[in-house]
Order: C-alpha cells, then sequence, then structure tokens
C-alpha cells in the first residue's frame, strides 16, 4: 500500500512560501511579479489552465494580466506584441499558452521571449542551460515532479529511472533533472519494443504520455515510487497514465490524478515567476 503524494499539499505550501516571499518583494522593491499570459483563440481547456494560473497568481500576491486575441492573430502581430511585452519594464513574467494555431509557428513564439521572462522555461536558452546543468529557468511540470519526489525524502542518487514520453515540455527535461540529480534514466516513447522490461527494474516511473492505464501493476516493481503526469478523460472522468487503485497496492509512492502533478505545475510557474522577477530587478 502507498503513500499518496498529493500535489493539492505540497501545492498549498508552496503557494504559501511564495506568498510571503512576494510581500517581501514588494517591501523591498515597491513592486511585485507581474505575469502575463497571452491566449490565442477560444479553446475551453486552454482557457481553464489559464485561468487557473491567473487565478494562483492573484492569490499569491502578484499581478496577472490576460490577453486574449482571436485565432485569426497574425504570427507578425504575435510576436509585435510579444516584443513589446519584452520590453515593457513592468512585465517580468510572459506565457503564450500552447497549442496556438497552426498559421502559428509555436517555436517563433517560443523563441521570441526573451529569456529572463520565460516562466514557462522553453526558450533554447533556458532548455540548454537544463541539459548543462547551468542554472536557468525550469519547465514548471518536470520541475514540480521533482519536488514531488523530493517530498518523499527517498535519494535519487543511484536509482534506476524510467520516464516514458520524450515531449520537449515534460518527457526530455524531466529525463535531464533526474540525470542531474544522479539517477540512472532511461527514455521510453511509442517505439519503445520492451517497456514493461524496463518498467520492471524502475525505482522511478515518470508517465508522461497521455494514455489511459499504460502502466498497470504487472510491470511495476514492489516500491517503486510513481509519478504520473498524464492527463486523460475517461466516460467523463479525469484519469491520469497510470491504473491507480492497482499500482498503488505495489508502489512505495505514488501521485494521484487528479490532484498530483497538475496543481503542482501551477506552483511551480509561480516560483518561475518570482525568479523571474529577481533576474529582472535584483540585478
Ligand atoms: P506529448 O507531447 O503528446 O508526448 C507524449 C509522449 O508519449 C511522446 O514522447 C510519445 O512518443 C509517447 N507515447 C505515445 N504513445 C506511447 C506509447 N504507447 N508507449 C510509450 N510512449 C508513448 O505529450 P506531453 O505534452 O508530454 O504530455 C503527456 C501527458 O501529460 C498528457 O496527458 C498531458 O495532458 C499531460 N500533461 C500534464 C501536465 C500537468 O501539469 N499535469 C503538464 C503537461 C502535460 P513519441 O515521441 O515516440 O511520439
Amino acid at each position: 500500500m502507498s503513500n499518496i503524494i498529493s500535489g493539492k499539499v505540497l501545492s498549498k505550501e508552496i503557494r504559501e512560501e511564495v506568498k510571503v516571499q512576494v510581500e517581501g518583494l514588494k517591501e523591498k522593491f515597491n513592486k511585485v511579479p507581474h505575469l502575463v499570459v497571452i491566449l490565442v483563440g477560444d479553446d475551453p481547456a486552454s482557457l481553464s489552465y489559464v485561468t487557473a494560473k491567473e487565478r494562483a497568481c492573484l492569490r499569491a500576491g502578484m499581478k496577472s494580466t490576460l490577453i486574449r486575441k482571436d485565432d485569426s492573430i497574425t504570427e507578425e502581430a504575435l510576436l509585435a506584441l510579444i516584443h513589446e511585452l519584452n520590453e515593457d519594464p513592468d512585465v517580468h513574467g510572459i506565457l503564450v499558452q500552447l497549442p496556438v494555431p497552426k498559421h502559428i509557428d509555436d517555436n517563433k513564439v517560443i523563441n521570441a521571449i526573451k529569456k529572463e521572462k520565460d516562466v514557462d522555461g522553453f526558450h533554447p536558452l533556458n532548455v540548454a542551460a537544463v541539459h548543462l546543468g547551468q542554472e536557468g529557468i525550469l519547465p514548471a511540470t518536470p520541475k514540480g515532479i521533482m519536488t514531488m519526489l523530493k517530498s518523499t525524502n527517498t535519494e535519487i542518487k543511484g536509482k534506476q529511472a524510467l520516464v516514458i514520453g520524450r515531449s520537449n515540455i515534460v518527457g526530455k527535461p524531466a529525463a535531464m533533472l533526474l540525470l542531474k540529480e544522479h539517477a540512472t534514466v532511461t527514455i521510453a516513447h511509442s517505439r519503445t519494443t520492451n517497456m514493461k522490461e524496463l518498467a520492471l527494474k524502475a525505482d522511478i516511473i515518470v508517465a508522461a504520455v497521455g494514455r489511459a492505464n499504460m502502466v498497470t501493476a504487472d510491470m511495476v516493481k514492489e516500491g517503486a515510487i510513481i509519478i504520473d503526469v498524464g492527463v486523460n478523460r475517461v466516460d467523463g472522468k479525469l484519469v491520469g497514465d497510470v491504473d491507480f487503485d492497482a499500482v498503488k497496492e505495489k508502489a512505495s509512492f505514488i501521485t494521484p490524478v487528479p490532484g498530483g502533478v497538475g496543481p503542482m505545475t501551477i506552483a511551480s510557474l509561480l516560483q518561475n515567476t518570482v525568479e523571474c522577477f529577481l533576474m529582472i530587478e535584483d540585478k
């Protein structure tokens, strides 16, 4: 029977810490971190994500602005808006909610955001920093994953870690952060042929695929730590990538969905906004 790593509880603690930090920043700099979120189009899932981010910022005492643009906006106009925000001294963090419409090159959007205002940690220079083990803004979801792992007080050094999924926003950076903590890391993906064999050897499994029940109990070693990043809707219910009820009987620690990695992503975004603020204001 495993311990549940509650993203709800842990993220609340982080949000409280950030709130206290923001009060201190207000006193010292006479201003608070300001996050600007750009939402292009009216995808309901994206809208609910940005609303949650905005609410969390405001609750932490930060300033938050949502700029909504019609999905007919040109790439040129979107890039011009980002450049304007890059130069605005009142703005400390810029986040463009992805995906953007197909006629806009998301790489151009990511590259346009000034590195110091890149709260998502997607800019190539921030990505490079993670790979080189240098200081940089970490992408929020992998950062949240590492916070959850560390909350278990389990030593990561020397452990076998399996990351399932190799996306730029979750799988690859999560693998790099585990490597930084001296885990022996394997990255699996859709072309991996021996998933069960790899999974059974893993002390830590990070599942970031987007397929319900992809990690089943017969794939999990007794006592493994399971981080479930997946978000899937099955019969109207939100579930992760892991067969939670069965796997929790074998794992030592497991994250639930909902209430796991999701809230940690938002808490990490708040931490990143503070970090960007300090890079800009505390020179
Ligand atoms: P993504 O870009 O679609 O990447 C999915 C990865 O899973 C790919 O690397 C893909 O392999 C791999 N994959 C697909 N089918 C597979 C299979 N049958 N076996 C093994 N690997 C397989 O997704 P993402 O953005 O990383 O997100 C992954 C999941 O996490 C989604 O459910 C997403 O909603 C969720 N998510 C949650 C949060 C949060 O805060 N809770 C944040 C971000 C994402 P290939 O590279 O070979 O195609």
